[in-house]
């Protein structure tokens, strides 16, 4: 349904896209997560026509938007920074974008949708207040609000999660992953926020230097990540990487040679890789497939579960555990950790992309 291919835009000398190819289909919840700079929002300018390619093409619905007005995109699009009437009513300033020419609904077709959108967004009670009095989580909600009203072909979100507290956070999450469900409306999402890309994107396309790096569903990016970067930008804590080499018999060997593994062989001997273990596929003890031996350096408490951080010859490890496997390990102890191959990912460390 949104298709760019080539896209570049330069701003003086700052390349904020540099040929970047992006598909999304109809009626798929599409995340775009990269970091600050990344070229996210000037992505979905792009796409809802406030900013001009310097080259490469636009195309929804398989029509090239080239000449295309903003207006004329049927796209609709809430920024970061959002833009309400204070003085007016929460109801008035949903009302709003139905009373554009473009979008005029009947009146008793307009209410109805101004209070489904409102229910969704847990605001309905608040319909008859003046914006001016809300806070700032009340106030982002109508804006996204203001969005959702519109008959549109899609969504173009920028951060619209990004003033609200943790908790209304997630449950926000909630609410645009049920009317994304329920509406069907291509939706292209921008986030900086790997757990919300993770939560709310059917497909997820990972953004750095004006490009896309890659792109696939949930479990692709988190079981098969590109490089090093996107391995390291999903989970907390982060995954583990272990900077080693492939020994001749096809095994890896630490940099420092206090872990040596059992590949077989996925890469030259000699290349100089990274091993990649994410702290939940770590287990305390023997267990099957490898197990290493270290010393406990540090523990701590996340909740129910504990980050116990272990020392293998230079390299420091983390995992996390139930809370009652890391009872009593104080620093210094001695410990085994295991890991299941299939959960090791292998990056050759000159060339970050996985080799197979
Ligand atoms: P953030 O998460 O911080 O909003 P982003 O991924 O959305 O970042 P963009 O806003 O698309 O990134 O910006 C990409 C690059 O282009 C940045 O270096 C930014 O400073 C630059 N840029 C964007 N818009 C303009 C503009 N109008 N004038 C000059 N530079 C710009």
């Amino acid at each position: 349904m949104i298709r760019l291919r080539g896209v570049s835009k330069a701003f003086g000398a700052v390349r904020a896209l540099d040929g970047l190819d992006l598909d999304v289909r109809e009626g798929e919840f599409f995340c775009l997560l990269g970091p600050s700079g990344a070229g996210k929002t000037t992505t979905l300018k792009t796409v809802a026509g406030l900013e001009v390619p310097d080259a490469g093409t636009v195309e929804l619905d398989g029509k090239d938007q080239r000449g295309v007005e903003p207006y004329d995109r049927g796209v609709a699009m809430c920024f970061e920074s959002y833009a309400l009437y204070p003085h007016k009513s929460v109801y008035d300033n949903l009302a709003f974008p139905l009373r554009s020419p473009r979008h005029r609904l009947p009146a008793s077709r307009a209410r109805e949708r101004i209070g489904e959108v409102a229910e969704l967004l847990g605001i309905a009670g608040l319909l008859d207040r003046s914006v001016g009095q809300l806070s700032n989580g009340q106030r982002q909600r109508v804006a996204l609000g203001r969005v959702l009203v519109r008959p549109a072909r899609a969504f173009l979100l920028d951060e619209p999660l990004s003033h609200l507290d943790a908790k209304l956070r997630q449950q926000m999450r909630a609410e645009l992953k049920a009317i994304g469900s329920v509406r069907r409306t291509t939706t292209l999402y921008v986030t900086h926020d790997s757990v919300e890309a993770l939560a709310l994107g059917d497909r997820i396309g990972v953004i750095r230097d004006g490009r896309i790096v890659q792109t696939g569903t949930r479990e692709e990016i988190w079981y098969r990540p590109h490089d090093t970067e996107v391995a390291r930008a999903f989970g907390r804590p982060r995954i583990n990487l272990l900077p080693g080499t492939v020994t001749p018999g096809g095994g890896f060997r630490s940099a420092d040679g206090a872990v040596e593994l059992d590949l077989g062989a996925r890469a030259a001997p000699g290349t100089d890789v990274l091993v990649g273990a994410r702290p939940r596929d770590l287990a305390l003890g023997e267990g099957p497939g490898h197990t290493l031996t270290g010393t406990v350096y540090v523990t701590e408490v996340l909740g129910r579960s504990v980050e116990v951080t272990v020392r293998l010859g230079a390299q420091h490890v983390a995992l996390v555990v139930p809370r009652g496997e890391a009872a009593g390990l104080r620093p210094d102890d001695p410990v085994r950790l295991s890991v299941r191959p299939e959960n090791l990912l292998l990056f050759e460390a000159d060339r970050p992309e996985r080799p197979g």
